[in-house]
């Protein structure tokens, strides 16, 4: 079968103009440090956060270098230490075990359900086994469960949320937004998430001390005067010899680069939802193939997409990835044996002890997972998503 779609699922838009003249006008002050401002300025990095935190409608923000170093300086700021365990979802990517295992965390894993997101009978009984006191909840491919009862089963035990937004910034749960549920929240601006800086990453909270503590982690120095959308000295007071310096301060070239994202990013959610419900509504054609339950609470930001083929063997998973690939689809399976490319499952996880997750174990056999970056028309999706069709048929 010739190939007929030429589209890169890997490409995303070129940086907007404006960025790219903020950026000009960064390099040409010399002054790319985030703390090295001249008389009376604001910087890049103190004014993106203060946007950023407007925009999340949260209390504080502070910008980081990845929004894996958010998780594990979100983890420490909330009081994780070496031997704690923390609860994550069985269904996730590698950054999240990575982030606990850096700070000396113990991830427990917790089955997910078949529209991918945690499955909250089970959450409950592991609290009860373990005692556990901390959730890394992590809202994997933007699939949110259902927070208000989430929230009240972790506020009953007396266990600290840490939300993992990455592939959530935007996405709302009752009209509140994600990362607005938790102690804390973490986002990434790396190139495949919703804003693009290469690298970086925002960590949000309503919580003084958590805030403090988080800012001189990311490595202020007594600099945290200069943070824009910090909290008050007091709180500075009481952390700033508490916590150890780790270096993962976001630069002014990367926050010029995401101030005029930020003011698109609405816009652009829009453009990602109807890309999203045009493949959505092309693979409920076929009723072999599941699409992912979106419950009328959640306000979601349809940047990937996932569908099961529950009556599909392994051999007919891995035909599917080779018919949709010579027809220029790129999809990815979460039921191969072993890690490839950016996905990977909690059996390839040899540095986290082996966690028993039938129920998860058996979705992800049949789990398939596509980008749709903003450079596909809405046109090209239609085509990809007949190409699916044609692709699932030809191998069943
Ligand atoms: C990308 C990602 C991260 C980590 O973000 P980086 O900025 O790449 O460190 C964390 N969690 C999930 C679910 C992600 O997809």
């Amino acid at each position: 079968m010739a190939r007929t779609f030429f589209g890169s699922f890997t490409q995303q838009e070129a940086i907007p103009a404006e960025a790219v003249a903020a950026v000009l006008d960064v390099l040409r002050t010399g002054r790319l440090h985030r703390y090295n401002l001249a008389e009376g300025e604001v910087g890049e990095v103190a004014a993106l956060e203060a946007e950023y935190r407007d925009w999340q409608g949260s209390a504080y923000c502070l910008a980081v270098t990845s929004g894996g170093q958010a998780l594990q300086i979100a983890m420490r700021a909330a009081g994780v230490t070496p031997g704690t365990v923390v609860l994550t979802n069985g269904f996730t990517l590698a950054p999240v075990p990575g982030a606990i295992v850096a700070v000396g965390g113990q991830p427990l894993l917790v089955e997910i359900d078949e529209n991918l997101r945690l499955d909250l009978d089970d959450l409950t009984a592991r609290i009860d086994e373990s005692g556990a006191r901390f959730l890394l909840l992590s809202h994997m491919r933007g699939h949110l469960c259902d927070m208000d009862r989430l929230m009240d089963i972790c506020d009953r035990a007396g266990v600290t949320v840490i939300e993992d937004c990455a592939h959530t910034m935007g996405a709302r749960w009752n009209g509140k937004r994600s990362g607005n549920f938790g102690k804390a929240a973490c986002f990434s601006t790396q190139t495949y998430k919703h804003m693009n800086s290469g690298e970086g990453g925002f960590l949000t909270t309503d919580d003084p001390d958590l805030a403090a503590r988080a800012t001189i982690l990311s490595g202020s120095y007594m600099l945290y005067g200069r943070h824009g959308a910090g909290p008050d000295a007091a709180a500075f007071a009481r952390a700033r010899s508490e916590m150890p310096n780790c270096s993962a301060r976001m630069d002014a070239v990367r926050a010029a680069l995401l101030r005029p994202q930020l003011a698109g990013l609405d816009r652009n959610i829009d453009r990602w939802n109807a890309r999203y419900r045009i493949v959505e509504r092309a693979l409920q054609g076929d009723n072999q193939i599941a699409t992912i339950d979106r419950p009328a609470a959640e306000t979601f930001v349809g940047s990937s997409i996932q569908f099961r083929l529950p009556g599909f063997s392994s051999e007919q998973c891995l035909a599917l990835l080779r018919t949709a690939a010579d027809l220029g689809v790129e999809l990815k399976w979460f039921g191969r044996d072993e890690a490839a490319g950016f996905t990977s499952s909690h059996r390839n996880w040899h540095y986290i002890p082996r966690q028993s997750l039938p129920r998860t174990d058996r979705i992800l056999a049949t789990l398939f997972d596509m980008r749709l970056p903003l450079t596909f028309s809405e046109a090209d999706c239609e085509t990809v998503g007949s190409l699916i069709r044609q692709s699932v048929r030809e191998v069943s």
